[in-house]
Order: structure tokens, then C-alpha cells, then sequence
């Protein structure tokens, strides 16, 4: 099973994405993680993005695309993946066709997840990020024990600067013009099922056992 998250900037794709891979053999991809990793080790990739990264601005697309198609060569993940985060633009969609194409795998659907714009500000403004193993906290409904300190490995618990209420809004601006496009695209292609995430996690995964394109997953 293939498959990518669409949906907004704090609509919960990461969380998703944890919770379906406990029940299928999916293997998370987060261009978003993948990103973040190569700015925290300083890499030229890392150097490159930072300040997109940091303005809520998108990756260009070439670079984008380029590092999904690396992660795709591994067998094991071109056969089980979740991407979540990719693609976000539609060139992006369309040079991912083309990658699928040269790999000789299909997309089995495009899962796109609601969340409406009032709920995506409360939760990303008060999300706070551990620096050391990206645990996710917020500040209302789910906050670390010690103050800045996080739980599980002790490392910097932070507001990312990608979560300043200003970039969120520049984040939404860029996915209502730019990304939310996908769905339409998705929806074409025959491949687009569709939950709301305002509620739990597990309420998405309820609506979606009655939404699989397959029997077997
Ligand atoms: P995320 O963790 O998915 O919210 O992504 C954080 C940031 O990474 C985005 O605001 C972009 O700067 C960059 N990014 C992640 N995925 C993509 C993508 N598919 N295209 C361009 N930029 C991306």
C-alpha cells in the first residue's frame, strides 16, 4: 500500500501518520522530518532550505522532489510508503508521477484530512517541539512536565519558528492557494479519499476502515 497525506499545516498528517503506521505496514516519510534533520546536521541541503524553512516558505521544488526520489530507491519504502508533506505544489504532483512511473509502483490513495483554519491556530500555536527526538507537545492539552524540558530524552523543548502565529498564517495562505489545488488533482486520478480530523485520532481511523481502497492492508 502507497499512499500521501494532504492537508493543511497543523491538521495532524504527523500524528496520523504514527497512529497508521502501528496498524499497516506503512513506512512515514515526512519531508518536513527529512528537512529538519538536514538542518540540524548542518548539511548542505540543511543550509540551503533553513531559510525557507524558517520564513514558512515552501522548498523549491526541484530540491524537493529530488530528496523523495532519493528516499524511494530503498525498496522496502517505494513498496509501504506514507508520505506526508508530498507533494504540496503541482509540479511537485506531476514530477512525482513521473518518479512513480521510472520506479514501476502505483499511488493507492491520496488521503486528504480536514481541519478547519480556527482549530489549525490553536493547535500550532501552543505545539512546542522537543530539539532532541521531535517529541510534540501543547502547551494546553498536552505539556511536558518540566517546563522547556522534555520528557522522554531531556533535550530543549521549543516553539519552532515556523509556529510564530505570523508564519502560520503565511503557512495557511500558501496551502489554500498553492497545495489545497492537490485534492481536485487527487480526485481525477480516482485516488482521493477523504476524513475529518477535528475530533480524535481514533475517529479518523474509524472513518477511514470503511474508506480503504483494498480489502487487504
Ligand atoms: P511540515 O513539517 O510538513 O509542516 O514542513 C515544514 C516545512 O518544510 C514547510 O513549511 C516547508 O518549508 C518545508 N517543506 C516540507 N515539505 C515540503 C514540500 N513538499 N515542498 C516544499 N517545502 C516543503
Amino acid at each position: 500500500m502507497r499512499m500521501i497525506l494532504l492537508g493543511p499545516p497543523g491538521s495532524g498528517k504527523g500524528t496520523l501518520a504514527e497512529a497508521l503506521c502501528q496498524r499497516y505496514p506503512f513506512i512515514h516519510v515526512s519531508t518536513g522530518n527529512l528537512f529538519r534533520q538536514h538542518i540540524a546536521n548542518g548539511s548542505p541541503l540543511g543550509l540551503e532550505i533553513r531559510s525557507y524553512m524558517d520564513q514558512g516558505e515552501l522548498v523549491p521544488d526541484e530540491l524537493t522532489v529530488k530528496l523523495v526520489e532519493e528516499v524511494l530507491q530503498d525498496p522496502k519504502i517505494r513498496e509501504h510508503f506514507l508520505l506526508d508533506g508530498f507533494p504540496r505544489t503541482q509540479p511537485q504532483a506531476a514530477l512525482f508521477d513521473q518518479c512513480l512511473k521510472r520506479l514501476g509502483v502505483k499511488l493507492d490513495a491520496a488521503l486528504h484530512v480536514h481541519v478547519p483554519d480556527t482549530l489549525i491556530k490553536q493547535r500550532l500555536g501552543g505545539r512546542r517541539v522537543c530539539q532532541g527526538c521531535g517529541k510534540t507537545y501543547h502547551i494546553e492539552s498536552y505539556p511536558e512536565k518540566v517546563s522547556g524540558v522534555c520528557d522522554s530524552c531531556g533535550g530543549a523543548v521549543i516553539l519552532r519558528p515556523d509556529d510564530r502565529p505570523e508564519v502560520i498564517e503565511k503557512r495557511l495562505k500558501t496551502y489554500h492557494e498553492i497545495t489545497a489545488p492537490l485534492v481536485e488533482y487527487y480526485r481525477k486520478q480516482g485516488n482521493l479519499l477523504e476524513v475529518d480530523n477535528s475530533g480524535s485520532i481514533e475517529s479518523v481511523l474509524e472513518q477511514l476502515q470503511h474508506k480503504w481502497p483494498h480489502e487487504e492492508q
